[in-house]
Order: structure tokens, then C-alpha cells, then sequence
């Protein structure tokens, strides 16, 4: 395999870091990409109003998703004590992978100070040093300088990474500019939203009713990557829904932006916020754990984001249904089933039948989900038993 491994502060990791990762992913053809965030950098010391290293760690995580190769987020520095050696971290992924390509991937900067590094010819014994610019100015010269002076000293193998969107931008500056009301262009939109709701930099925002535009780059920090397409459709979904229907097209998009706010937490941390806000589970939830994530995720979007009981409920309800939903009810629990981005067998023919009727679609939404758990040989939960039976007692006769 060849893997990529980048290392850097990231405090907080921006475009610049993106473009130049993805260029390199590509023109190495690389199989796997590392991102590791330092604990202490060794050149210079984290400054005052820093992001902690759980922070960074999560921020490249909400990453991964623009990068053109399968890429994973180390913690391999920050749980090892001390000054953060690029040498100690290359010594370790060797074992780890001791017949594959490592590639090191660096900037003009790192590169140009390449000297100082602690055991530069341990670190070029171990990897190649694949090295990109990072502004627009021509450092051709410089580069060819140094790559022959690190060949001659170290045996090194430098490979020069063309780097076609250069992304004029460090994290300092970003910082700055954060603290300013200023730089979301620099970050993805998970990201920003990360530093929004941890108040990272500077920043101050209130969480508290925000308008989906506002809420939407929020909404996406609290996923992982994967799901961010769907939760963007289910929005999607849930507006042209609204519109059609003559729901409150804001209240939708703000249920489905955040319907999925919890889904990625495990067991223990669902238990937990259950604990916390005083949520109570039946048998059936307690053994399917997937379904905790509507109960946890609607308390936590009404004690932070102060959404209405409508959009609570909404939340609260997405994964079981219920019988007698409110329009925004169905209209969230339909569009988080049928979404864009959902490719199952008859999606096509459900969408056909919400967007024509919704309470006839919402019936067969939930005749194929009691299907569906009847073949896995689930338990059906009995509130989605209870909708079913309450659309078919609605639609009546009129289903063929
Ligand atoms: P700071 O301003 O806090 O020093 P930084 O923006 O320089 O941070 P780091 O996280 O320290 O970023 O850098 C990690 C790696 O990313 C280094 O190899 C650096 O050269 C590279 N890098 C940083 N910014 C850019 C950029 N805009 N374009 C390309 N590479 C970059």
C-alpha cells in the first residue's frame, strides 16, 4: 500500500491543509491517507486560545469526507507524552506497516527548515518526503536547492507534489480572522460549524433558534462524514415535503438537520444523555440501541438549540412513527426514508407515492418498514405497529 501521512497542528485544519492532502492523494496515488494532529509541536509551542487536542482530532475527522482517498485520523501523537517527534511517530507506523510506502507529506515551510528537524535521516530512512507549496509564489528554485542538499546529507527521496489550488491561508491567520466574525470560506462547513458550537477561537454564537442557513454547518459537526449526505437530502427532502404540503418549510428543515444529532454516539453515551435528560426506554429500545438516537437526539436539540415542541416531536418520533402524526411528523419520517441519497429496492415507487399522496405514502412507508424487520426478524416496536395500524384504519378502503 502507499500511505500518505500528514502531520500538522490543524489548530483548526482549513482548505489549505484540503487542497494540498487531495493533490497529493492523487498525483502519488495513494492508497490511504494518515492525518495526524500533534500533541507539542516541537517548532512551535501551541499558543494561547488553541484548540484542545480532542478538538483538532475531531475537527480532521469531520474532514475525511473531502479528501479523494480512504483516510483515517490518528491520535497516535496526542496520547504520547512529550514533543510531538515526526521520528518517533514514523518509527511507530513502520512496525505498523512494514512493507507499504510511506510518503511524508509537508509544506514549503516544513520542508525549507527540513535541517532542524529532530533525526532528519531517521525520518528520510523511513519515508519519502512528498513536498507541495503553499503559496503562489514560484519556489522552484528554493525547492530544488534544498531536495539536492537532503539527497546529498541524507540519502533522502523527495518527491515534489504540483499543488494546482494553492490556498493562501495559515492556521494563525485563520484564527485571527475567526476571532473576527470572518474565515468560514478557509474551513469546510462541519468544521466551522465545530468551532461555532464549542466557542473554539474566539468565537460566540448563541445556539439557540437559529435560522437553517445558521444551523445547517452546525448540524453537520455533529455527524460523521458518511452521513452528512444524507442528513443534507433528508433537509432537502423534508422542505420540498413541506412546501408541497403545506407544512412550515423552516420547522422542517430544522427537524431534519437535526434528527441525526446523536446517531453517531455509542451505547454508553446514549446511556448517558438517557440519564442525563431523564429519557425512559421500553424493552424494545433497550435492545436495539440505533432507536435511542431519536429520543436523545430530540432532548438535545431543545435543550441546546431551543427548537419548538412541533420540531421535538418531529425528532422524537422519526425512527418509530406513531399513530395520529402531526403533518411534520410524517413529513420528517417520510423524507428521512425516501431521501436522495436512499437507493433501497422500491425507493423509487415509495417516492412516487409520497409525492403524490403523503398519507397513502406514509402508510406504505411503514408497511415496507414492518416488512423490512419481519424479514431481519426484529421485534417491531409498537409505536410503528400502532402507525401502521391507524393509517390502514385512515386510508381504509382505498388501498388496492
Ligand atoms: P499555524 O499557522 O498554526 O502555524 P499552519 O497553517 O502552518 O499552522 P500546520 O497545521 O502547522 O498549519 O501545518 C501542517 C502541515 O500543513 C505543514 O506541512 C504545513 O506546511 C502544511 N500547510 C499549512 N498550511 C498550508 C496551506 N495553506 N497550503 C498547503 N500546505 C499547508
Amino acid at each position: 500500500m502507499r500511505i500518505g501521512i500528514y502531520g500538522g497542528t490543524f489548530n483548526p485544519i482549513h482548505r489549505g491543509h484540503l487542497s494540498a492532502a487531495s493533490a497529493a492523494a492523487e498525483q502519488l496515488r495513494l492508497d490511504k491517507l494518515l492525518l495526524i494532529p500533534d500533541a507539542v509541536p516541537p517548532h512551535k509551542p501551541l499558543p494561547p486560545g488553541s484548540a484542545a487536542g480532542a478538538d483538532r482530532l475531531e475537527m480532521a475527522q469531520l474532514c475525511t469526507g473531502e479528501l479523494p482517498v480512504f483516510t483515517e485520523v490518528s491520535d497516535m501523537e496526542l496520547r504520547r507524552q512529550g514533543a510531538s517527534y515526526t521520528c518517533d511517530t514514523l518509527i511507530a507506523l513502520r512496525e505498523q506497516y512494514p512493507t507499504d510506502e510511506l510518503f511524508l507529506l509537508m509544506g514549503s515551510d516544513m520542508f525549507l527548515s527540513f535541517e532542524t528537524w529532530n533525526r532528519p535521516s531517521t525520518i528520510c530512512r523511513m519515508a519519502t518526503l512528498a513536498v507541495f507549496s503553499r503559496q503562489e509564489a514560484d519556489e522552484a528554485a528554493a525547492f530544488a536547492r534544498q531536495k539536492e542538499k537532503l539527497e546529498r546529507a541524507y540519502n533522502a527521496r523527495i518527491t515534489l507534489v504540483r499543488n494546482p489550488h494553492v490556498i493562501e491561508v495559515s492556521s494563525t491567520q485563520l484564527r485571527e480572522r475567526l476571532a473576527d466574525g470572518t474565515g468560514r470560506a478557509y474551513l469546510t462547513e462541519p468544521v466551522y460549524g465545530y468551532i461555532l458550537r464549542k466557542g473554539l477561537y474566539g468565537t460566540v454564537t448563541d445556539l439557540k433558534h437559529l435560522a437553517p442557513d445558521q444551523l445547517r454547518p452546525i448540524a453537520l459537526s455533529y455527524l460523521k462524514p458518511k452521513r452528512m449526505p444524507h442528513v443534507l437530502g433528508t433537509e432537502r427532502e423534508a422542505a420540498f415535503l413541506a412546501e408541497k404540503y403545506g407544512a412550515d418549510v423552516t420547522a422542517a428543515r430544522i427537524a431534519a438537520l437535526l434528527h441525526d444529532c446523536t446517531k453517531k454516539l455509542e451505547l454508553a453515551q446514549q446511556l448517558s444523555l438517557c440519564r442525563h435528560y431523564g429519557i425512559e426506554l421500553d424493552a424494545v429500545e433497550r435492545s436495539f440501541f440505533v432507536l435511542l438516537h431519536s429520543k436523545t437526539g430530540a432532548a438535545v436539540a431543545r435543550d441546546r438549540f431551543g427548537v419548538s415542541e412541533e420540531v421535538y416531536n418531529a425528532i422524537y418520533y422519526h425512527t418509530t412513527g406513531k399513530a395520529d402524526m402531526t403533518l411534520l411528523e410524517k413529513i420528517i419520517y417520510l423524507a428521512d426514508y425516501i431521501e436522495p441519497s436512499r437507493s433501497f429496492p422500491g425507493v423509487e415507487e415509495l417516492r412516487r407515492a409520497v409525492h403524490e399522496d403523503l398519507n397513502r405514502g406514509l402508510y406504505e412507508a411503514l408497511e415496507d418498514s414492518v416488512r423490512e424487520m419481519q424479514g431481519y426478524g426484529s421485534p417491531v416496536h409498537h409505536r410503528t405497529q400502532e402507525a401502521l395500524d391507524y393509517m390502514k384504519r385512515q386510508i381504509g378502503g382505498t388501498k388496492e
